[in-house]
């Protein structure tokens, strides 16, 4: 992980609990703002904004809504996810990561009103009256934030008292200590990005070694965690299938198929302003150097053979195992479902009832009809 080294305090929650507990385990003599604009002038001071950005960490109140509807994409089938937002970027530092050209400079933020997060939760849970799926790891990773606060474990009991939506903890951590002891009643899936050896030595840096996510998930999964995965990136490279194929292998023999909530397939895909961030960033990548077309939603991806075969293959070593496990892609067209799944999610309902039916059985939702 990256090492903070600033600590910034919005004034406004200055004297919440939470902010001073923070501040004695981060253990840095914080600089009191009034404004994000005070820490982007300090994260632009750099010629790398974006490594700058991870070394802070600003605590502030989240002034909006916690939960927002995925943004998706009209071009692609989108699963109908709901972001659960906590706070913003990350302590890893991957190459291909979206959040460096999402924020204006990214930083590190936490979000410390938790009593506002946990009342419009209830608020939801007293309303809403069909399956949700609700993640914290698009904007961030969710399990960096363990170090410093709680919120997990409050989230994981929160969910556990309700019968209609479930949360997915996606990380790149093992940062599952905590999680261990909680009450879940099987309503918080802890999911895992997984990647080759090569992918994680290369472009992964400070994240969990693939042994070491297996091993996390095989323990979460002892505390009768249900699990998720995402192969998301897929990076091609010469020699990826053999690869590829021998996290599936090592996945299943760690983990028990029917305790797995789904699997997602993406391929590597990236807006075109994330490649000069890249190319600066991380000289040595060679992951934006491809077959590339632009997409409909704008983002570069992998020539469409190219993505087929990487998806068929996945699909084919995934169900040699699990022949059941629900498997998806995340943004992609129906054609690609229909030659690589041999379905278009349309004649079942769509993607977002699939993974809702599955989510359902897997963690034990209340059936609606
Ligand atoms: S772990 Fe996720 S959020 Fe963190 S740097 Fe990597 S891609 Fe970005």
């Amino acid at each position: 992980m990256v090492k903070i080294s600033k600590l910034f305090i919005n004034k406004d929650v200055k004297d919440y609990e939470l902010t001073r507990s923070i501040q004695t385990k981060i253990n840095l003599l914080p600089i009191f703002v009034d404004s994000t604009d005070e820490v982007y002038r300090w994260v632009n001071l750099d010629n790398d904004p974006v490594r700058h950005g991870k070394e802070v960490l600003y605590l502030s109140a989240n002034k909006g809504q916690f939960l927002k509807n995925c943004p998706g994409t009209k071009s692609y089938m989108c699963c109908g996810y709901k972001i659960l937002h906590i706070g913003t970027f990350c302590t890893m530092d991957c190459s291909y990561c979206i959040l460096q050209a999402y924020f204006h400079p990214p930083v590190l933020q936490f979000f410390v009103n938790h009593n506002d997060l946990e009342s419009e939760l209830d608020r939801f849970f007293e309303l809403n009256k069909t399956p949700a799926r609700i993640g914290t790891g698009e904007y961030t990773d969710s399990l960096i934030w363990e170090r410093w606060s709680n919120l997990s474990e409050m989230l994981v009991s929160k969910f556990s008292n309700q019968k209609l939506s479930v949360l997915e903890l996606k990380t790149k951590t093992v940062l599952i200590e905590k999680l261990k002891n909680v009450p879940h009643n099987r309503k918080t899936i802890i999911a895992w990005s997984l990647n080759t050896p090569r992918v994680i030595a290369q472009e992964e840096k400070h994240s969990a070694k693939l042994k070491s996510r297996l091993e996390a998930a095989a323990r979460c999964e002892s505390w009768d965690y249900p699990l998720a995965f995402h192969f998301d990136p897929l990076i091609y490279y010469d020699g990826c299938e053999a690869d590829y194929r021998t996290v599936v292998q090592q996945l299943f023999a760690t983990v028990s198929p029917a305790n797995i909530v789904w699997i997602s397939l993406g391929a590597f895909r990236f807006m075109p302003k994330l490649k000069p961030i890249i190319q600066k960033r991380f000289p040595e990548s060679k992951a934006v150097y491809g077959e590339f077309v632009p997409g409909l939603d704008n983002k570069m991806r992998y020539f469409k053979p190219i993505r087929m075969s990487l998806y068929r293959n996945m699909i084919n070593w995934i169900r040699d195992a699990a022949p059941n496990v629900c498997v998806y892609f995340c943004m992609e067209d129906g054609h690609i479902w229909e030659r690589c799944l041999g379905f278009n999610p349309d004649e079942r309902g769509g993607l977002s009832q699939i993974l809702d039916e599955r989510a359902t059985e897997v963690c034990n939702l209340l059936h609606c009809s």
